[in-house]
């Protein structure tokens, strides 16, 4: 029997479930991934991968399921953690950017002091649609000083052109929808 890959292991888990939380959005839920140990292991060790020849010293988490990914990242790098939170949850002084997401509008921050111009920051979250939450969070990140050396995504959704909204850092993604069905 043929070895699956991690793409095919990560296809096999993701369940699609249409009209959530919208009518019209096919919401792809990585929620038995992470039921998986192995499998949820595994996607913790392909993103390292990724990140580790950027030499990252920070991994900044995208609210919230970013969050599931980024202390994984940080103790296999060695890296510290940077939060980018809902408005209203960072309780010092904070950046803050607005962003239309696929399904809405929102806002993130990020702590004012949480990186500087010394550091180097790896991006995280699952999934990349449009690319709006994700390009806010590079702009967050860079207002902080620091230089983001790149994003990992679990998902990614190519037919919404998210990676088009990124610049001047790599992108990487475990798994990748070309077309919406
Ligand atoms: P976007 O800003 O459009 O790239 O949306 C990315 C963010 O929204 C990520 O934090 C995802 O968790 C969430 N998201 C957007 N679209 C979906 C989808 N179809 N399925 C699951 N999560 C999604």
């Amino acid at each position: 029997m043929a070895t699956l890959t991690l793409s095919d292991r990560l296809s096999n888990a993701i369940r699609d479930v249409p009209d959530f939380p919208k009518p019209g959005i096919v919401f792809k839920d990585i929620t038995p991934i992470l039921q998986d140990a192995a499998l949820f292991s595994a996607s913790l060790d392909a993103l390292a991968e990724a990140a580790s020849p950027l030499d990252p010293t920070h991994i900044a988490a995208i609210e919230s399921r970013g969050f599931l990914f980024a202390g994984g990242l940080c103790e296999r790098l060695g890296a510290s953690l940077i939060l980018l939170r809902k408005p209203g949850k960072l309780p010092s002084e904070t950046f803050q950017q607005s962003y239309t997401l696929e399904y809405g509008e929102d806002h993130l921050e990020v702590h004012a002091d949480a990186a500087g111009p010394a550091d180097r920051v790896f991006l995280v979250d699952d999934l990349l649609a449009t690319g709006g939450t994700a390009a806010a969070s590079a702009a967050l990140v860079r207002r902080t000083g620091a230089e983001l050396v790149g994003a990992g995504f679990l998902v990614e959704l190519s037919f919404l052109s998210g990676r088009e909204r990124l610049h001047g850092f790599p992108v990487h993604s475990l798994i990748d929808y070309p077309s919406e069905s």
